[in-house]
C-alpha cells in the first residue's frame, strides 16, 4: 500500500502541484486501498498523513492547507527544478509500512540529480546487506562506502536514523547511516523475522540540520538540497524482502 500510494503521488508530480494536493491525493489512495489509517497523522502531533520536504528541507516537512497549531499549513505550488521528498506510512491489520523517495519537479540541475542516485543507491547498499547473521555495523559501512565511494562529498545526515517497525512505526533497534562508537556498543545481529527501515538521508552540503519553528521541518544549515531514501526491509532465512517495493521501476536499483 505505501508503494502504491508513492507511485501514485509520483504520477501526480508536475509544476504547480502543491505539497497540500499531494496530502489529499495521498489521503483518497489510502482510504481507496484499504489501509487501516496513515502511519504519521496524530503521530507526536503530526497534522498530515505524508511529510513532503522540498529542497533544503530533508525530513518532517507539513504539507500544505492541514490543521497546524490552530490555523492552517500555508500551501505550496512545486516549481520545476525543485526536489521533494516524500514520506509514506501506513497501517494495515496492525502493522506499520514506511517509505520515502525524493523526485525531481521538471528538469533538475545535474548535480542535484547525482545527489538523488547516490541517496538511493546508498539505500540499497544497505539493504544488500540485510541477512540473518548481519549486524546493524554492516547496514551503516555499506551505506556510508556507498557514498564516500561517489566522486562529490555528500553530507550524511546523523540527526535522523532508520529503526525498527512493526506494530508501532518506531521501534528498537535504530538504524543509523553512518559507524559510530555508539553504535559498536550497540551493535544487534540480524535474525528472521526483524523488520526495520533503512532511510538514509544525504545533503549536497553539510550533514547539519536544523528544525523550522513550526517544531517539525528540519532543514539542511547551509540551505543547500537534500535527498531521502527510505525503505521498510525484512529479514527472511535467506537474507531480505524489501517490503516497500514496486517492480515498475520507482525506486529499484
Ligand atoms: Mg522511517
Ligand atoms: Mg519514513
Amino acid at each position: 500500500m505505501v508503494a502504491e500510494v508513492l507511485r501514485h503521488l509520483a504520477d501526480l508530480l508536475e509544476p504547480g502541484v502543491t505539497t497540500g494536493d499531494l496530502n489529499q491525493a495521498a489521503l483518497a489512495k489510502m482510504d481507496e486501498l484499504g489501509a487501516d489509517r496513515p502511519s504519521f497523522l496524530g503521530y507526536h502531533g503530526f497534522p498530515a498523513a505524508i511529510c513532503t520536504s522540498v529542497d533544503e528541507e530533508v525530513v518532517h516537512g507539513i504539507p500544505g492547507r492541514c490543521r497546524h497549531r490552530g490555523g492552517e499549513a500555508p500551501d505550496r505550488p512545486l516549481r520545476g527544478g525543485q526536489v521533494i521528498s516524500i514520506d509514506c506510512g501506513v497501517v494495515y491489520q496492525g502493522y506499520h509500512g514506511d517509505s520515502a523517495v525524493t523526485l525531481p519537479v521538471g528538469a533538475i540541475a545535474p548535480e542535484t540529480e547525482a545527489l538523488l542516485d547516490a541517496c538511493r543507491s546508498a539505500l540499497w547498499a544497505g539493504i544488500e546487506q540485510v541477512r540473518p547473521g548481519a549486524r546493524l555495523t554492516d547496514i551503516a559501512r555499506a551505506i556510508q562506502g556507498s557514498v564516500r565511494a561517489a566522486p562529490v562529498r555528500y553530507g550524511i545526515v546523523e540527526d535522523y536514523v532508520g529503526h525498527g517497525i512493526g506494530r508501532n512505526l518506531h521501534e528498537p533497534p535504530n538504524v543509523p547511516n553512518v559507524l559510530s562508537f555508539h553504535l559498536r556498543r550497540n551493535d544487534l545481529v540480524l535474525e528472521p523475522g526483524l523488520v526495520i527501515a533503512i532511510e538514509p538521508m544525504l545533503a549536497l552540503g553539510s550533514k547539519r540540520t536544523r528544525t523550522l519553528r513550526d517544531g517539525w521541518t528540519v532543514v539542511t544549515k547551509d540551505g543547500r538540497p537534500a535527498a531521502h531514501f527510505e525503505h521498510t526491509v525484512a529479514v527472511t532465512a535467506e537474507g531480505y524482502e524489501v517490503l516497500t517495493k514496486r517492480a515498475d521501476g520507482l525506486m529499484t536499483h
